[in-house]
């Protein structure tokens, strides 16, 4: 296969790669996205939630072909099974189809002037003179380069393009959650809210969700935080316990897909940007380090990305130092917000059951609005304020 010559090439057509793939073409810059699966979209690793804030702050117009059930809130569930509802204009949003989903963002920046190649997987990087200066790929058995201005890498979580370039995308292994999930037919649940259970012989350090999609078709998932708890259970062994003991909703349903994956829940990775290259999205660990939602920050950040790069292709400079205005904003905004979240993560990884319980009771939505804000100074006050919570606001201290 010859060679070829762009402004930007990107590995990787999930989320990420297509909003900067089609802010790039938007803004006239000549583009190729390389995709290694041979569709785009599937297998999904994924519960396939997105709020309506993350569509619209992308410019997406939720269509019904990949919308496919409307969410108005989430039930959320004690380790004894008390339940708590949230409804709150914040928590609206969709379970998508994310198959079509993702083929519909590929289709939108290719109708902007994209080009895009999928079964074709990134190898590496080309370095030269310490810049990245394009990749190395395969199609169908033939070996090719892609040389570019900027690469950039948005090749979710098992991320080896930034490694590729020398940059450090590896966390602790405690910063990663287990994920594993089936999508069931013939689940019985309320159909327009997000379910989730929390507690320790549920879900170690974690949770189960059931995210509906409609017509009985739900994700039903878990995810914790090792990949063998200390009672010697794996993430899946969790689940199918979980189900087995919820007749009254899984009586009659079986799987017609399972799914199983890694959820970065760092905050971040140590630095996403180098000389010629930038990571987006999963690749970059932009993961809500509490619920391990990425889709929403992924297009978030590939927005912030575009914008770098296309400043940085008018001014003909592509170094780490005119390309980290990027991290930079992202650092000031989104990411300031998980870093947050990140230590909240360990103070909610503390809670024991009676913890749970606690909340269960009293649970409002202050509670809710503080704790997912990430002030953990502003969760704190709030806990404070309910003698019964006392003792969970001491092992915040802790
Ligand atoms: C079980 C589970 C449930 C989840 N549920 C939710 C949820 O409900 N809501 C939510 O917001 N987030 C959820 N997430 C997280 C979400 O799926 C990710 O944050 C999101 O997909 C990130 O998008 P991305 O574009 O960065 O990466 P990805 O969607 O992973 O896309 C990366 C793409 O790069 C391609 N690629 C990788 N390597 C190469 C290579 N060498 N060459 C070419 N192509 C390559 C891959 O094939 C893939 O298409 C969940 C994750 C898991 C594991």
């Amino acid at each position: 296969m010859k060679d070829l010559d762009y402004d930007v090439v990107i590995v990787g057509a999930g989320p990420a790669g297509s909003i900067t793939a089609r802010r790039l073409a938007e803004n006239g810059v000549k583009v190729i996205v390389l995709e290694k699966k041979q569709e785009i979209g599937t297998p999904k690793r994924c519960a396939e939630g997105l709020n309506i804030v993350g569509l619209k702050s992308a410019g997406i117009e939720p269509n019904p072909l990949w919308a496919v059930n409307e969410i108005n809130g989430a039930i959320l569930y004690s380790p004894a099974g008390r339940k708590v509802a949230i409804k709150n204009d914040k928590y609206l949003g969709y379970i998508l189809e994310r198959k079509i989903f993702e083929k519909h963002l590929a289709a939108q920046a290719i109708d902007k002037g994209a080009r895009y190649m999928v079964k074709t997987r990134v190898m590496s990087v080309i370095m030269e003179n310490g810049s990245v200066v394009g990749v190395s790929a395969e199609h169908m058995g033939e070996s090719f380069n892609v040389r570019a201005k900027i690469v950039i890498a948005a090749d979710g979580v098992d991320s080896k393009i930034g490694r590729s370039a020398g940059l450090n995308t590896v966390n602790r292994m405690t910063d990663y959650h287990s994920g594993f999930q089936y999508e069931m037919a013939g689940v019985k649940c309320e159909g327009n809210m997000l379910h989730i259970f929390f507690g320790d012989s549920v879900a170690p350090k974690g949770y189960v969700w059931i995210f509906p999609k409609g017509h009985g078709i739900a994700n039903v998932g878990i995810g914790v935080l090792s990949l063998v708890s200390d009672d010697g259970n794996r993430a899946r062994d969790h689940l199918d316990r979980f189900i087995a003991n919820h007749p009254q909703i899984f009586a009659g349903a079986s799987p017609i897909e399972i799914n199983a994956g890694g959820i970065p829940v760092s905050s971040s990775c140590e630095t996403f940007v180098g000389n010629g290259i930038m990571l987006v999205g999963d690749a970059a660990q932009q993961v809500n380090p509490i619920h391990g939602g990425g889709i929403s920050l992924a297009m978030d950040a590939a927005i912030m990305a575009a914008e770098v790069a296309v400043k940085a292709l008018r001014e003909g400079t592509y170094a780490k130092e005119r390309l980290f205005e990027y991290e930079r904003r992202w650092r000031e905004t989104e990411g300031a917000r998980m870093k947050k979240l990140y230590d909240l993560r360990g103070f909610l990884e503390k809670l024991e059951d009676e913890d749970f319980e606690r909340l269960a009771g009293v649970i409002n939505d202050d509670v809710i609005m503080a704790m997912t804000s990430g002030e953990f100074t502003g969760f704190l006050k709030v806990l404070v304020k309910i003698p019964k919570l006392f003792p969970v606001a001491r092992k915040m201290l802790m």
